[in-house]
């Protein structure tokens, strides 16, 4: 069926001629804003760090390549992949140790399946001038080189009731410095913040289109095990979105941004172990049929 909006995995299969899966990888960066005690971290944010807590499980750098490798080749027979440094903030190590970590998987993968990119989740606070060097670097070695910037809403006040620990200028700044660079940007973005606009996501991806942003990423306002935001919900003071609302904030936001511009998620991924709520999240497909059935 054609989507009525620019979806990724597609794109990538034409790109390269076959379906591409990208593997999770934890390295182990930690993050800045969650480290410290004062700073306490992303209120939905828990201890895996949004991503898959191997680091902590103590899985090695061979160990997930070769489990991520297994689900590509068999799950979705995929015989080319992505690496993406997921976990935290992966910018949060000293330059030599990432690069040591980057080029060290990108070798261990390399011996089990075709890599034709890299991916790395950071925050906009944490893109400094020699990391994009080593970013450079990436591409010309021809890979396709993502940055997952952590942006979740232009709104200030948002940012603030989420403890992002940053504002809108650090946004604007880091996606002026990536600019000129051979980067394309993912920007991760929350819908369902109290007293948002129901426009708000919509905003936020128009905002981001005008300033070079290439791909996106939606999420719900999710509940996990463990979060501040866990604490906000079961006292009241925070209510999620129903389906369908979240449902029409994405499709609001699809109908508006730029035709060119990729959607990588359309809904979050939430282990069932680790969710509070809303329950709606782990139906996935049904999240993604609502939002379609509003587009066309
Ligand atoms: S920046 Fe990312 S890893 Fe750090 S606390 Fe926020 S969500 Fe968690």
């Amino acid at each position: 069926m054609h989507k009525p909006y620019l979806k990724w995995s597609a794109l990538l299969k034409s790109q390269f001629g076959g379906r591409v899966q990208k593997i999770s990888l934890d390295i182990g960066a930690g993050c800045p804003h969650r480290d410290g005690l004062e700073k306490g971290g992303c209120i939905f944010c828990d201890f895996r760090g949004g991503g898959s807590g191997a680091w902590i499980e103590k899985r090695d750098l061979d160990v997930q390549i070769e489990q991520g490798v297994q689900v590509a080749k068999k799950r979705y027979k995929a015989e080319r992949a992505i690496l993406y440094f997921q976990s935290y903030t992966s910018t949060n190590l000293p330059l030599p140790v990432l690069e040591q970590r980057i080029y060290e998987s990108l070798r261990l993968a390399a011996e089990k399946i075709k890599v034709v990119g890299i991916s790395l989740g950071t925050r906009p606070d944490m893109v400094p001038a020699d990391f994009l060097d080593l970013l450079v670097d990436l591409d010309s070695q021809g890979l396709q080189v993502w940055l997952e910037l952590g942006v979740q809403t232009t709104d200030p006040d948002g940012l603030m009731w989420l403890n992002r620990g940053h504002g809108v200028d650090e946004v604007e700044e880091c996606l002026y410095r990536c600019s000129g660079f051979p980067i394309n940007i993912c920007a991760h973005l929350i819908a369902g913040l109290p007293n948002e606009q129901s426009t708000q996501l919509r905003d936020s991806c128009l905002w981001l289109a005008d300033r070079g942003v290439k791909a996106l990423k939606f999420h719900p306002l999710h509940v996990l095990k463990g979060t501040v935001l866990e604490k906000m919900y079961l006292s009241g003071d925070y209510v999620p979105l129903t389906m369908g609302q979240y449902a029409q904030r994405v499709s609001l936001a699809l109908k508006a941004i730029p035709p060119d511009m990729i959607i990588q998620r359309l809904s979050a991924d939430a282990a069932k172990p680790w969710l509070v709520a809303p329950e709606w999240i782990i139906r996935k497909n049904e999240v993604i049929r609502e939002i379609e059935n509003l587009l066309q």
